[in-house]
């Protein structure tokens, strides 16, 4: 049977990614040995890590604009800390739109004052935060563009002086945007890209070196540029299978393309959610995400009769997070419009047997 992998993260990857992924681990670009058991500053290594970067900046349209991809260790869980390490002297904003910004937040005022710019706690962040003013004088502000876990995404963005950091963990390659808005990027890979391991940051160069205080080595962003994102032995597998999964999305046309998918995948959900009284969406219709869709049932006693329904029906990965409840339908790139479909199916059934 047919699995479908609607898991928030790890997540989905294209299967023609994990095929080759697999097949570099037994025998990497026909050399006999395996990826993973090479130098990583073999030829065949560094022409993968330079590919990986520059395919980056490319689907992002930032080649040349003044901006280094840089492929690291330790998650968006350690850039949390490492942008206010690098960026942080006196004074950041922060959005606090869910946990992940939450937990950044916390990491930030280790290092420096955090003005809480806008929040939508008060609604267990069913919201993005709008009508808010930035004050003057940040060293940068940050947001969290998608909500992975309360399905909330931005749509626009804040206008500042202030350099713009984006943690973009669960969107990131998902939508067209102009991504010269943003002055330093950040995605764990394991959402839109590839395995757990790798972090992609993709920073603008001037906003660098501005912080009095030392960094240590394997911390500071300038270091990891100065040695094309190899200072030290990268995670060589995850940096591999998101490369192959760069490539994938520009054959098939690059973000404009994958989002015109997205966009159909992300309405034919919704509109089940909305239009069937068996269903309930969590987050405010204005700021709905893309890429995961939170929703209830409205009667609770209906759960053991809709989770038999999805197993039967090969669906996986659809419980909402522990601090939500309810469900979460994670809709990434690699995720088919036939996935979504066979969900609105078992839905529309709901409606029918209820
Ligand atoms: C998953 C996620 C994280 C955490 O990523 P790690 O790589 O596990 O540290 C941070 N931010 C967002 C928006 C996420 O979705």
């Amino acid at each position: 049977m047919k699995i479908h992998n609607f898991s928030a993260g790890p997540c989905i990857l294209p299967k023609e990614v994990l095929l080759k992924a697999s097949e570099a681990v037994m025998d990497f670009n026909g050399s006999g040995l395996s990826l993973i058991e090479i130098s990583h500053r073999s030829k065949d290594f560094v022409a993968v890590m330079e590919n990986a970067r520059s395919l980056a900046l490319e689907l992002l349209d930032l080649t040349d604009k003044g901006y280094q991809a840089l492929f690291l260790h330790g998650g968006a869980s350690l850039e949390f800390l490492m942008v206010a390490y690098n960026l942080l002297e006196n004074k950041a904003g922060y959005l606090n739109t869910g946990t992940w910004s939450d937990k950044a937040i916390k990491e930030a005022k280790l290092f420096g004052d955090v003005v809480e710019v806008g929040s939508s706690k008060d609604e267990n962040f069913k919201y993005i935060p709008k009508g808010y003013s930035v004050p003057d004088g940040l060293d940068y502000l940050h947001i969290t563009s998608n909500n992975t876990i309360f399905g909330t995404q931005f749509k626009k963005f804040p206008k500042t002086d202030a350099p713009l950091v984006c943690d973009m963990s669960s969107d990131i390659f998902s939508r067209s945007l102009d991504f010269s808005q943003f002055d330093l990027i950040y995605a764990g890979a394991q959402k839109n890209m590839g395995p757990a391991g790798v972090t992609l940051v993709v920073v603008k160069e001037d906003i660098l070196g501005k912080v009095s205080r030392k960094i240590p080595s394997m911390l500071d962003y300038k270091v990891h540029i100065s040695k094309d994102s190899m200072f030290n032995t990268p995670p060589v597998f995850p940096v591999y299978t998101s490369m192959l999964t760069l490539e994938w999305l520009k054959n098939l046309g690059g973000i404009a393309a994958i989002e015109e998918i997205n966009e159909k995948k992300a309405r034919l959900l919704y509109s089940e959610i909305d239009l069937n009284p068996v269903f309930e969406g969590y987050a405010n219709i204005e700021d709905r995400s893309l890429m995961n869709a939170t929703f209830n049932l409205t009667d609770e006693s209906l759960k053991t009769t809709f989770e038999n329904m999805l197993k039967e029906a090969g669906i996986n990965g659809l419980n909402g997070h522990r601090s939500v409840g309810g469900y979460r339908a994670s809709m990434y790139n690699a995720l088919s419009l036939e996935s979504v479909g066979v969900l609105v199916d078992v839905m529309s059934e709901m409606e029918r047997k209820g």
